[in-house]
Order: C-alpha cells, then structure tokens, then sequence
C-alpha cells in the first residue's frame, strides 16, 4: 500500500467527477516543510507558530521567529504557507510567560488562550506580526486567528497586522506583495454570526479539533471520551455543510484543518460536503488521495443529503458501507 501511495505523489487529488481539491499538509517546525516534497501536496494549510515557543526555554525574540517565517516560505517555494498566530495558553502553557497570573484555570481549553491572549498581551502578536511581515517580503503572506469567537476579534487582530504593515512601510522595508487574513473557526458560537464575519474574511479554515470538543462539551484530551463522539456524527457533518454552504455563497474559501480531514472516510464525508480544501498530517496525504480519487463526489453529496435529513443510527456504518458499493 505504501507504495501505490508513493506512486500517486504526482497525481493529482481529483475526484472521479473533475473536482480538483485542494490537499495540504499540517505543519510547526522547520524540517516538517520537507512533508511537501515528501507528499506532493500542494502548500501548508496549517503552520503552528506556537511550536517553535513551545521547544524553547525562553521567549524566542523577533529576529528568531523571522528567520524560521523565512526559511519556511523558502523552501515552500510557490506554495502556500498559512501561518497560525500563536495558539498558547489552555494546554499549551509557556514557562517564561507568565499567564497564570490570574490564578490556576479550571477550564484551561476554554481559557485565556490563543487570540485571547493574543490581544491582552499585544507585544507578543505585535513582534510576531513584524516578523511573519517582513519574512514574507515580496510574497503573499496568508496568516490566520486560532479562537475567534466573535467578529471584533478578527477585525482587532487584523488591525494590529495592518498597523505593523504601515509601521514599515513608512520606513520603507520591503513588504509582501500581499496579506490575506483568514479565521479559525473552532469557537461554535462564531458559526452563529459567521454572515457578520465572511465581508472581512480573505479565508476560513475550520479547526474541528477544538470545534468538536466544543460542540461536544467533550475535553478532547479526555481517554475516556475519545471513543464517545464521533466526527461522522450528524451535528459536525451538518455543522460543516451549514458553514460551507454559507462560504460558497459569500465566495470565501474555506478549509478543514483537524485531524479529521486526515481519516479517508471523514475526508470523503467533507469532501461531500463541499469542503475542497484540506489540510492534514502528511501520513495521510497518500491514503486521502486515494480515497478523493475514486470518489464520485457528486453522488455522495446526493447520498449525504439523504443521510442527514433522517440520520440512521450509524452515519459511520451507513458511509463506510457507501464506500465499499461505490469503490471508494
Ligand atoms: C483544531 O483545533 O482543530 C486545530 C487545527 O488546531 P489545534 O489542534 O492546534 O488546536
Ligand atoms: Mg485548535
């Protein structure tokens, strides 16, 4: 198997129908752009910022952080790089900052973490933001909010960018050629005002890691959880098809960033979705792959309407049975 998937690295991910999608891998240290060449796969829809404060013993300054943007940029060549502003705090604490300064937090996930954070201490997203906007000089710089959960969010993380941008320019640094700014949807209340949101939007990518323990109310580190909410449950594939429907309509991309996307039966239910950009670990871009190559898309959407309007008792037993009539 392993080496059929080794053949498709240069075939493209179409589906039997002629959808083109697009397939990208998850990424957050500097050797992991190597998953590009390795796979095939078109760009990195997901870079984890946060992994490089993560490994490091004391706050990596701006001139590190730049040259990490860089050197990623670099040898992602034309392809895309989404870089996630950092996403600490809630389970990701860091020692040398101090965001406990509140106390210990009882619900750390739900806490005072990623863009929250982000925006009470602005120092550390002001110097991350120098550093994305001066690496990506003369290219297009795509960066995107981890927890939005309301609009004003993302309009004050991109005004904290967009101030750094004009901060150079007046000094006439090289830019990016462009910057477009997308949010993470992971916070469900933000599904709820996403029409308020999509005019600002230059992209969404939907993180169902967090959106599903969310949804949920699940800790999605919890053992005794993990088995008890499924992705292929009908609350996250009609959550998914609501939000690509309203993207379609607004015309803003829209992709899937957890780890669900990197389960070929997950993937083919997305894709049926309408989801037509994924971004997953690399191991899975050969299994993926294959799956959206023997997928008549079309009929799946047909037979995902079907299931969703009178979920059977197992949406996961009915599409795996789907698959194997249809030589998914
Ligand atoms: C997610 O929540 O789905 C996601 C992609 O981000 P992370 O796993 O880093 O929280
Ligand atoms: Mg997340």
């Amino acid at each position: 198997r392993r080496a059929a998937f080794a053949k498709l690295k240069a075939e493209p991910p179409v589906t039997r129908d002629g959808q083109r999608i697009t397939l990208m891998v998850n990424a957050g240290l500097r050797d992991d752009v190597a998953a590009l060449d390795l796979t095939g796969a078109d760009g990195i829809g997901l870079f984890r910022t946060e992994f490089q404060f993560l490994v490091s013993a004391t706050l990596p300054q701006r001139e590190r952080q730049q040259r990490l943007y860089k050197d990623v940029l670099d040898a992602a060549g034309d392809r895309p790089v989404t870089f996630r502003t950092v996403d600490v705090g809630g389970d990701k604490s860091l020692p040398y900052l101090n965001h406990d300064e509140e106390g210990e937090e009882e619900n750390p996930a739900m806490g005072w973490r990623a863009l929250r954070l982000a925006l009470d201490r602005d120092g550390l997203m002001k110097a991350q933001a120098r550093a994305l906007i001066e690496a990506a000089a003369g290219k297009t710089l795509n960066v995107m909010f981890p927890m939005v959960s309301e609009p004003w969010e993302f309009e004050e993380a991109r005004a904290l960018f967009e101030a750094q941008r004009a901060w150079l320019a007046a000094r006439n640094r090289k830019l990016p050629a462009d910057i477009r700014y997308g949010a993470m949807l992971e916070v469900p209340a933000l599904a709820e005002v996403l029409d308020m949101l999509l005019p600002k939007l230059d992209f969404l990518s939907i993180g169902t890691n967090d959106l599903t323990q969310f949804l949920f109310a699940a800790d999605r580190a919890h053992p005794k959880l993990a088995m008890r909410y499924d992705w292929l449950s009908p609350s996250i594939l009609r959550f998914v098809r609501r939000v690509a429907r309203q993207c379609h309509e607004a015309n803003v991309p829209v992709a899937v960033c957890g780890e669900m996307g990197g389960r070929p039966l997950e993937a083919m239910a997305l894709v049926g979705l309408g989801i037509e950009r994924l971004s997953i670990t690399p191991a899975a871009v050969g299994p993926v792959k294959a799956m959206i190559r023997s997928l008549d898309r079309a009929a799946l959407a047909e037979q995902l309407s079907v299931l969703l309007a009178a979920p059977p008792s197992s949406l996961r037993d009915s599409l795996m049975a789907w698959a194997g009539q249809n030589g998914v």
